[in-house]
């Protein structure tokens, strides 16, 4: 009877550490994981991707047939307005850049998150106002950056692929706290409760 019993804890053990398993897995699949060494590298990258998505927003609204033709479409853009093409082209690329090219289907994916919300914003932003380059230029820029690397509340997107060493238990996080090193938030309770 107890024998069965174990048998039976054994059993639901090995369930849960293998739906765990497959959890992780699942994870790792679907989310890019960057490992940086430190802080410095990190925001070396961040600012790097916030300087390209900033030209090339520049160079598209510059770009009078394709700013025009997407003034025409504005409250119906789809595709294949060659706007909303090159947003979607650039800011993958910029995406492949910083995942080093591993995670091509989570770039296409969450790119597409993105656009849907510029798309509704430029919307938005016909129904509101005279709809002129630098009020695009600075509307798209302000919801890539606040979606990928500027958000007080929640961890925006490079935020959360993004993991630093920490300097205690030397593991990758995607959160640790500076403490002049780098501990991860498991570690800090310990180190510096
Ligand atoms: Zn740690």
């Amino acid at each position: 009877m107890e024998f069965v019993n174990l048998a039976k804890t054994c059993r639901t053990l090995y369930d849960k550490d293998y739906l765990d398993n497959m959890k992780k897995l699942d994870i790792l699949k679907r989310h890019p994981m960057i490992k940086f060494d430190n802080l410095y590298d990190y925001f070396h990258i961040v600012n790097r991707f916030q300087l390209n998505i900033k030209q090339h927003i520049q160079r598209l609204v510059d770009d009078s047939h394709i700013f025009e033709n997407m003034i025409e479409n504005i409250e119906w853009l789809n595709d294949d307005i060659i706007f909303i093409k090159h947003l979607q082209k650039f800011l993958k690329k910029e995406l492949m850049k910083i995942t080093n090219h591993k995670y091509s289907k989570w770039c296409g994916e969450t790119v597409i998150t993105t656009v849907n919300s510029i798309k509704g914003a430029l919307k938005g932003l016909g129904m509101t106002t005279d709809v002129n380059k630098n009020n695009v230029r600075d509307m798209i820029i302000c919801i890539v950056f606040s979606t990928y690397s500027t958000n007080d509340n929640h961890q925006p997107i490079l935020d959360k692929i993004s993991f630093l060493k920490c300097f205690n238990c030397k593991k990758f996080s995607n959160q640790v706290v500076d403490f002049g090193e780098l501990i991860c938030l498991n570690c800090s309770k310990t180190v510096h409760p």
